[in-house]
């Protein structure tokens, strides 16, 4: 039995060991392979490189696989300068600035920045821009420099061009191809997109693409990618932005180092320095927007998925305790308990705000996700008007509501819904004029529509408000406004609501002097 356990721990340990030497051997592979193809790529002395992914690839490496992978990026290094003409003291050299690079940046990243893989916040695209890749192409191209001069590999002439490659090459591998890597190596499944997203999405690459084209061809006009790519990042997540900037990147590289495009100067070292401070500005710039935006994005989302459990969890104990009122009222009101009673009803009377108020919450969740349904009848819209008016009336005992005109005409419409509608005015008639004492509601009809008003004689709202009302969350900012107590979600579930019914919801008001909602169902063809 302790020999089979021995036997076990023993082969775990050695297959975790060859994991951990499988894993040093493909980021040996990749480094050399990827820094071969730089060095070849117009390099300062045969080192100092612009196009340079082993940076981002060595910090990809670890921030996945942790410190511990430090020696595949020594070694690697090492041969890749020992092949390329470094003698044994500047490769040794180099090979320690670029394991020392990766190990700080990766240190700032997790000690200070907290970093995420995901790249889902801006602080971790801030940190890795402004602090990790800076820092570390700084160790880096310090280091490699230095080694090469002290070893009279390059010239004390050629110092400060070589540590410009040498740091940019490596600031924008770590600024850009890390979080390529990261976030396609984080990256789970694809969402399915809805029709209107792949056709936006199409949109969006072809006039990246026609941009592309047009800068490639008139040889300038390179600052027309902007417009595109700002666009792309407010509207895609950061996993499309960067896989989009990475390939313009090496389009626009593959063009240049063919000698074509607008970025071709003399020699091919200044013609890749141009596009390198290019793309990268462009696609530093747009990267962090897109995080940036996303973040907010996903803020947002959070809100609303907790707004909707929140609302649905106190739906349950809210609706237990409504029918718990009722039968201790019908108890007290047997035992003819008038105290009881009365307190009962106040209660009662509490709870049915909060129900609303759920009940708003939950719409709102409905709406956002587009499971908000309804049940559609024909009804002769003023009994429907009238039924909601005369309910109210027990509840509005401050304001007499008189409704004025008729259509007799039907409409096809949801009639909970609709009282939803009609009551919320009325409560925000109410709310609105505490000094008045009238509430009006009119019907009118014209061929295609029945119109429903409803009028206040209460504080109004000011022209520059009255569009925004009917936003999420929106309440009029001021000294009147703020002895009200409210949400702001009413008027934003109303105008939802009429717009489903294919209406239109809108106000006209005068500040102190009152508002007029009003709105629109279309009426149904026959009128029996
Ligand atoms: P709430 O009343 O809960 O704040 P609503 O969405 O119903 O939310 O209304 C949004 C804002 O519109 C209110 O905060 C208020 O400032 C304004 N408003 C709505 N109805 C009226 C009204 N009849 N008179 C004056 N202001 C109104």
């Amino acid at each position: 039995m302790q020999n089979a356990l021995l036997r076990s721990t023993t082969e775990e340990r050695l297959m975790a060991y060859a994991s951990y030497v499988g894993k040093l051997l493909f980021v040996c592979f990749i480094y050399f392979f990827s820094g071969n193809l730089g060095l070849s790529l117009g390099s300062i002395n045969g080192f100092a490189t612009l196009i340079w992914m082993p940076t981002g690839f060595a910090l990809a490496a670890l921030l996945l696989g942790g410190y511990r992978m430090w020696p595949a990026i020594f070694f690697s290094a090492f041969f890749l300068n020992a092949t390329h003409g470094a003698s044994l003291s500047p490769a040794l050299g180099i090979a320690l600035g670029n394991t020392l690079e990766a190990v700080i940046a990766t240190y700032i990243l997790i000690r200070f920045v907290h970093f995420r893989n995901a790249i889902d916040r801006a602080s971790d695209i801030l940190g890795l821009i402004f602090l990790a890749a800076p820092t570390g192409a700084f160790i880096s191209a310090t280091i490699g420099t230095l080694s090469l001069l002290f070893s009279h590999t390059i010239h004390t002439s050629s110092v400060s061009l070589t540590w410009t490659y040498w740091i940019l090459g490596d600031f924008l591998s770590a600024s850009l191809f890390a979080p390529f890597l990261l976030i396609w190596y984080t990256f789970h499944s694809f969402k399915k997109l809805s029709p209107s997203r792949l056709i936006e999405g199409i949109v969006v690459i072809t006039f990246i693409t026609i941009c592309g084209l047009i800068i490639l061809f008139t040889q300038s006009l390179t600052y027309i990618i902007f417009p595109p790519l700002i666009m792309l990042a407010l509207r895609f997540d950061q996993r499309t932005v960067i896989t989009t900037i990475i390939l313009l990147t090496s389009f626009a590289t593959a063009a240049t180092a063919h000698e074509f495009g607008p970025f071709v100067m003399e020699r091919l070292q200044n013609s890749l320095l141009y596009l390198q401070t290019f793309t990268g500005v462009v696609g530093i710039t747009t990267f962090i927007l897109a995080v940036i935006t996303n973040e907010k994005k996903q803020l947002e989302q959070r809100k609303d998925e907790f707004i909707s459990i929140a609302s649905h969890e106190l739906k349950i104990p809210i609706t237990s305790m409504s029918i718990f009122l009722q039968l201790l009222q019908k108890h007290n009101q047997e035992r003819e308990d008038e105290q009881s009673v009365d307190l009962i009803n106040k209660t009662t009377k509490q709870m049915r705000k909060i129900t609303n108020l759920i009940g708003d919450l939950l719409d709102i969740s409905k709406m956002q996700i587009g499971k908000f349904e309804l049940k559609k009848e024909k009804i002769i819209i003023d009994d429907l008007i009238h039924d909601v008016v005369d309910n109210m009336r027990d509840i509005i005992t401050t304001h007499k509501i008189v409704i004025e005109g008729k259509s007799k005409k039907k409409v096809y419409v949801d009639r909970e819904r609709i009282n939803q509608v009609l009551t919320n005015l009325l409560n925000n008639a109410a709310k609105y004029s505490p000094n008045a004492s009238k509430i009006r509601v009119k019907i009118r009809v014209t061929r295609q529509v029945a119109l429903i008003q409803v009028t206040d004689f209460g504080i109004g709202i000011a022209k520059r408000d009255q569009q925004k009302i009917f936003e999420r969350f929106f309440r009029v900012e001021g000294s009147d406004e703020k002895i009200y107590p409210g949400f702001g979600i009413g008027l934003y579930i109303t105008e939802k609501i009429i717009r489903l019914h294919n209406g239109i919801l809108w106000v006209e008001s005068i500040k102190n002097q009152g508002s007029t909602f009003s709105f629109s169902l279309p009426l149904t063809k026959k009128t029996h």
